[in-house]
């Protein structure tokens, strides 16, 4: 019996099992999680999660009884820390898996923050439910929160913490937040709405210390010299992606495992996804690491694919989401390299579409509180339409005719 054995159990882990079983993939299918919680979503860890308004029991995406019935085996707390390729054994530290196909769906891990009392007890990395339930010890309204990032993690976290009622400063390195992912246009936007929502918002700013007593941070002092009060200190300046097993065997590395159009590795029966891989997508002819659950839910199906040998490949136009207060954020397409933006609708209403061109034809948009028209934008992007910029700028322009074919 054909054996698939799939170490993680995040998002793209877990998806492959489901994808493997809808395929009709009859043989042996284990999961392997070093946490200790059944494949759950970790989108809300940022937001309803940690705000408290959901429960543990609501994050799994499926019951113990699903994956008896599916027969998939989930091991948790176990950690795979080696391969040996002669005989197809992942190694933990007192069992091994068999496998035929071994799946690498190890995910990323928080960057660290290099720095004397970054241990400190009060300071937090956010990735898993663990972290999460450590936070809820220290949060409580009238605590002082300094996050160190503005990046989709910091900004999230903000919203929920302000809606909490805590005093809360953004310290972000680069000269806007969301400068990685975002135009100018749309950091505006987020920078004056959390800061109009009470949120302190510091740019340029390069923390030189971290001050502690008792393994606990009081204040975060900046090379301006200003130091801040500080009771919790979370630190969101990205995730690196887990490829130390993969090095460990002679995978190519770089940014993520690489994988060709099929997630497939450069060892035959061993394929990456997610955000542990960087895969080569025939949308762009090159290879993409991305952080997102529509990616990783996207790979899961190509992964099962080239496993019973079917044909799909990585074709998947990039989308992601964030939410913070009322606003819906979503995002389509790979702005970078754009050379104009437009504001589809009203930026003050907090209800509009930055719409990215490049020579002339949209590339990629950015919606705020617009989910019906930012769902034609990104069909229209997958589907590799060509549209004009000067099209959506004209005034009567609706979203709506992309596909009418009124306009
Ligand atoms: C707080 C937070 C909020 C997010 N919000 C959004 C959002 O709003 N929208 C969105 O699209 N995306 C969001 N993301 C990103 C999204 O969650 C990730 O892209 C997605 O989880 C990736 O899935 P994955 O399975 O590749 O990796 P992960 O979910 O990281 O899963 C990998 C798993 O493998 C385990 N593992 C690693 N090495 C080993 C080993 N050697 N042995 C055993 N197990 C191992 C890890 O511990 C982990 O459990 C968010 C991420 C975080 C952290």
């Amino acid at each position: 019996m054909t054996k698939v054995l799939i170490i993680g159990g995040g998002h793209a882990g877990a998806n492959t099992a489901f994808a493997l079983r809808k395929d009709g993939f009859d043989g042996e299918i284990t999961i392997i999680s070093n946490e200790g919680y059944l494949p759950y979503h970790r989108p809300p860890l940022s937001k309803d999660f940690l705000k408290q308004n959901i429960a543990i029991e609501k994050l799994g995406f499926k019951s113990t009884d699903f994956y008896e019935e599916q027969k998939i085996s989930v091991n948790l707390d176990t950690h795979i820390d080696s391969i040996n390729l002669e005989s197809n054994l992942a190694i933990t530290k007192d069992a091994s898996f068999n496998f035929d196909y071994l799946v690498f769906a190890t995910g990323a891990s928080p960057r660290l923050l290099p720095m004397e009392n970054a241990d400190s007890k009060n300071l937090f990395y956010l990735r898993q439910i663990d972290d999460v339930l450590s936070m809820h010890q220290e949060i409580s309204a009238d605590k002082e929160m300094i996050l160190i990032g503005g990046g989709y993690i910091g900004l999230e976290v903000a919203s929920a913490m302000i809606e909490l009622g805590l005093k809360v400063t953004i310290l972000e390195a680069e000269e806007r937040i969301l400068q990685r992912v975002t135009s100018r246009e749309v950091s505006k936007f987020y920078n004056d709405f959390h800061s109009k929502k009470g949120v302190r918002i510091i740019c340029n700013a390069k923390v030189t210390n971290l001050n502690a007593e008792n393994q606990m941070i009081n204040s975060v002092s900046l090379e301006s010299g200003e130091s801040l009060a500080a009771d919790i200190v979370l630190v969101g300046i990205g995730a690196i992606p887990n490829t130390q097993l993969a090095d460990l065997i002679g995978l190519e590395c770089s940014n993520g495992i690489k994988t060709d159009q099929y997630c497939r590795t450069s060892i035959p029966n061993i394929l990456a996804l997610g955000d542990c891989a960087s895969s080569f997508n025939t949308l762009f002819n090159y290879e993409l690491r991305l952080e997102s659950v529509p990616n990783a839910l996207a790979q899961s199906k190509v992964v099962s694919s080239s496993i019973v040998g079917n044909e799909l490949f990585n074709n998947e136009m990039p989308w992601f989401w964030s939410d913070q207060y009322d606003l819906k954020l979503q995002m389509a397409g790979l702005s970078s390299g754009y050379d104009e933006c437009h504001i589809f609708g009203d930026i003050d209403a907090a209800e509009f579409i930055a719409c990215y061109g490049k020579d002339g034809y949209l590339i990629a948009v950015d919606s705020v509180n617009k989910p019906k028209q930012f769902m034609l934008f990104k069909r229209a992007l997958t589907n590799g339409f060509k549209l004009e910029m000067s099209l959506l700028k004209d005034k009567n322009f609706q979203p709506e005719s992309i596909f009418s074919g009124s306009n």
